[in-house]
């Protein structure tokens, strides 16, 4: 997969990528990531790429042929996506629906934000990753681009820790502990040491259930549940259910 992030500071994406998963992945040719830098598509002798709002009003904007020119140079893409606060939420499905796909670009703004012309013409998507405003896409991109490539086929070592994972079916994962099993006066849970994996994932199911209605409630609505979980959920006996079995 090709994954490309036009940019006003590549240097932040070249270096998030040199480290941990992405990184050896990248390394091993799993994935491409490319950086296109914004500002050397400048078209005056300043290398200016922000000008003054049109209407007036604080702060500069992004002006749009640099910005068109830069996501010209990155060819054909299977996606190009924006990056700003006024997209739609970014969420775990884009993450699996775009780790399909052989390439996508990502486009950050900086200052107020990219002229509006980009947005109507140039992207197929707008998004957001959360509902704060930060300086620039870069964090997003970055956000994006960890979620999906850690989904491309052997980009992680075991396959299955995906399939687990928070969000993955609308459910948050359940806790997990490691060695000592006795640490500072608290025990991990004794159904944990029984060897007992029918057991073992049953109470992991529960968890998932009892944490993902105690804290993102929202979520459950779209989850999978059998019909006694829905009982369960339905009489309160999952989230008031025993903290510890
Ligand atoms: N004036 C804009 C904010 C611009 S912030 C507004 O009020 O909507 C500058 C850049 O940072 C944006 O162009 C966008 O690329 C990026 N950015 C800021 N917050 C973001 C968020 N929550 N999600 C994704 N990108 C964001």
């Amino acid at each position: 997969m090709r994954f490309v992030v036009a940019t006003l500071f590549p240097e932040l994406v070249n270096n998030y990528v040199k480290q941990g998963v992405v990184g050896r992945a990248v390394n091993k040719g799993i994935v491409g990531v490319e950086t296109i830098d914004i500002r050397s598509f400048s078209t005056n002798k300043h290398r200016t790429v922000d000008d003054i709002p049109f209407g007036g009003g604080a702060g500069m904007v992004l002006m749009p042929e640099p910005v068109a020119q830069a996501i010209e140079s990155a060819g054909t893409m299977s996606r190009t996506v924006l990056l700003t606060p006024s997209g739609r939420q970014f969420r775990q499905a884009d993450a699996e629906a775009w780790s399909q796909l052989d390439s996508i670009l990502l486009v950050c703004g900086r200052y107020e934000g990219i002229d509006q012309r980009i947005r109507d013409d140039f992207v197929d998507d707008a998004i957001s990753i959360g509902d704060y405003v930060l300086s620039g896409g870069e964090l997003g991109a970055l956000v994006v681009l960890d979620a999906t490539l850690r989904l491309v086929p052997g980009v992680l070592g075991n396959a299955q820790s995906v399939q687990s994972e928070s969000y993955s079916d609308s459910l948050l994962e359940h806790p997990h502990y490691t060695r000592p099993a006795q640490w500072r006066g608290r025990d991990v849970p004794q159904v944990l040491l029984s060897g007992h994996h029918g057991k073992i994932a049953e109470w992991r199911r529960l968890k998932a259930l009892q944490r993902t209605a105690a804290l993102r409630p929202d979520l459950l609505k779209e989850a999978c549940l059998t019909r006694k979980e829905k009982a369960q959920l339905a009489n309160h006996s999952v989230v008031n259910g025993p903290e510890e079995t």
